[in-house]
C-alpha cells in the first residue's frame, strides 16, 4: 500500500483535480489524503475571526465570497448531470453548515475547527465525485473515523492504527483510499485539527501505522532544496535524504514537509518521498534510513527566533543550576531548541514566546536575564563525521562579516546550528551557497 499526500495546490483547480486523477491512476493500492483546496483553510480561519468579533455582516460575505469559488469550479470539474447535481449539494450542505454559525451566541475555538474541518471535507468528497465521474472506483474515508488525538494534543497512535485498518478492512477488494489530511477528532471526540500544514503529518502517521511501502508528499516544488530558493539564485533538490537530515531540515525551515511529520515513518522505517505535482518525472527527494555520503548536505533557516542568556555566578562549579532552568521551561511547556553553555552563563533559544515573560520573570529570581528578539537560526545539515576536518573552517568563513550570536556543534553529525540577528540572514545563505556549495 502506498500513501499519496497533495497539498491545497495540487487540488486548488477543477483543473488541478482532474491532473490528480491522472497522478493517482494505477493497480498499487494506495491511501490518497488530501489538503483543503488553496486558499480554503486561510479564508475559513479569516470567517472564523469575524465570527469571534461578532461581525456576522462581514462572515457572511466572507462566506459566500468562498461559497462562490467552489461553485465555479464543480461546473469546470463535473460534465455529468447527475454528478453536477451531486457537487451542488455537497457545496450546499458544507456552507450551510458554516453559515450555521453566523449568529452562534458564543462563538469558541471548539466552534472555529469545525468550521475549519470543512475545506477537507470538501476537497475529498470533490475529488471522490470526479473519479467516479471518469469511472474510477474509490473509497472514501472520513478521517474523524481514525484520526485522533490524546489528552496532550498529540496524535494517539495505537488508536489510529486501530481504526486506520479496521476501515480498510471493510473494503477488501478496493484499491483507491481517499481520506482528509489535517482534520481529527480530540481526546473528548469532538473535531479538532493537526495544526496549520497538518496533512503532511495526517499522511506520514497513516503511512507508518499501516507500514506502508513509501510515503509520497505531492507538492510543488521538485523536493527539499540545498538553500532556501526565496534568498539565493541558485539551488538545487537534494535526491536523497536520511531521516534525521530531513528532521533537522524540515524544522529550520525547509517549509515543503512538516518537521513532526518524519518522526513516525522513521520509527517504523517508511521511506518518505517528496514529489512535485508539475513535474511528476523530476526525481524529487527520497527521504530513507539509508545513510547518505558524508557531507554537507543544506543549509536551512528559521526566523523568529528568541535568545535567552542567562547569567549567574551561582552557576560556577555547581551542580543542578541547568535542572532549575529547565524545569522552569518545562512548567511553561515551552520547548528549547538550540544551547550553549559557559561556566556561569548559558544561552537558549526559544521559537515560541507565549510564555516569555513569565518564564524570564522566573529566571530572574535566580539569575541575570537577557532577551534577544528577532533572532534566525543557520542550520547547516548534512553526515559530518566528528573525525573529518574542515567543516568548522568552511562554515565559520562564510559568517566572516556577519556577528554571531550562538554556535553548537557536536549534539548530532547531522547539525551545525547558528545563531544570528534576522537581519543578516540573506547575506548568511548568500555566502554559505558559496563557501559550501560553490555558486
Ligand atoms: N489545509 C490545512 C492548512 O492549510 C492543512 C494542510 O494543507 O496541510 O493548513
Ligand atoms: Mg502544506
Amino acid at each position: 500500500m502506498l500513501v499519496l499526500k497533495f497539498g491545497g495546490t495540487s487540488v486548488g483547480s477543477a483543473e488541478r483535480i482532474k491532473n490528480l486523477a491522472k497522478l493517482t491512476h494505477g493497480n498499487e493500492p494506495k491511501i490518497v489524503v488530501l489538503s483543503a483546496m488553496s486558499g480554503t483553510t486561510n479564508a475559513l480561519v479569516n470567517i472564523s475571526q469575524t465570527l469571534y468579533e461578532q461581525n456576522s455582516t462581514k462572515a457572511s460575505e466572507l462566506i459566500d465570497a468562498l461559497e462562490n469559488k467552489y461553485k465555479i469550479e464543480i461546473q469546470d470539474l463535473y460534465q455529468n448531470p447527475t454528478i453536477l447535481e451531486k457537487g451542488k449539494e455537497l457545496i450546499n450542505y458544507h456552507f450551510h453548515h458554516i453559515r450555521s454559525f453566523v449568529d452562534f451566541p458564543l462563538f469558541t475555538s471548539k466552534e472555529e475547527k469545525i468550521i475549519l474541518a470543512q475545506g477537507e471535507l470538501l476537497s475529498t468528497a470533490m475529488f471522490h465525485y470526479y473519479l467516479s465521474e471518469i469511472g474510477e472506483k474509490s473509497i472514501l474515508l472520513p478521517a474523524l473515523n481514525f484520526m485522533r488525538t490524546n489528552k496532550d494534543g498529540e496524535p494517539d497512535l495505537a488508536y489510529i492504527e486501530e481504526n486506520i485498518k479496521k476501515e480498510l478492512y471493510k473494503y477488501p477488494d478496493s484499491k483507491l483510499f481517499i481520506t482528509q489530511g489535517f482534520i481529527c477528532r480530540n481526546v473528548n471526540g469532538d473535531i479538532d485539527n493537526l495544526q496549520r500544514g497538518g496533512s503532511d503529518y495526517t499522511a506520514c502517521i497513516l503511512g507508518a501505522m499501516i507500514d506502508a511501502q513509501e510515503i509520497q508528499i505531492w507538492t510543488d516544488i521538485d523536493g527539499m532544496h540545498n538553500n532556501d530558493p526565496r534568498f539565493v539564485d541558485k539551488t538545487y533538490p537534494i535526491s536523497h535524504l536520511s531521516f534525521d537530515e530531513a528532521a533537522e531540515l524540515a524544522y529550520f525551515g525547509a517549509k515543503i514537509l512538516h518537521p513532526t511529520c518524519i518522526l513516525p515513518a522513521q520509527k517504523r522505517n517508511v521511506p518518505v518521498l517528496l514529489k512535485n505535482t508539475m513535474k511528476p518525472e523530476a526525481h524529487g527527494t527520497v527521504i530513507s534510513n539509508i545513510e547518505p555520503p558524508e557531507g554537507i548536505r543544506a543549509v536551512a533557516a528559521k526566523d523568529g527566533i528568541y535568545a535567552v542568556t542567562v547569567k549567574s555566578e551561582r552557576m560556577l562549579l555547581a551542580y543542578g543550576f541547568l535542572k532549575t532552568i529547565f524545569e522552569i521551561f518545562e512548567k511553561y511547556k515551552t520547548p528549547i531548541d538550540m544551547i550553549t553553555t559557559s561556566e556561569v552563563a548559558v544561552s537558549l533559544t526559544i521559537d515560541n514566546p507565549v510564555y516569555l515573560e513569565r518564564i524570564v520573570d522566573e529566571l530572574k529570581e535566580i539569575a541575570q536575564v537577557e532577551v534577544m528578539k528577532d533572532q534566525t537560526i543557520v542550520a547547516i545539515v548534512g553526515n559530518m563525521s566528528r573525525s573529518e576536518t574542515g567543516y568548522g573552517a568552511k562554515i565559520m568563513g562564510a559568517f566572516k562579516d556577519i556577528p554571531l550570536h550562538m554556535i553548537s556543534y557536536g549534539g548530532s553529525e547531522h547539525n551545525i546550528s547558528v545563531v544570528i540577528d534576522s537581519r543578516y540572514k540573506k547575506k548568511a545563505l548568500q555566502a554559505m551557497n558559496k563557501n559550501l556549495f560553490g555558486y
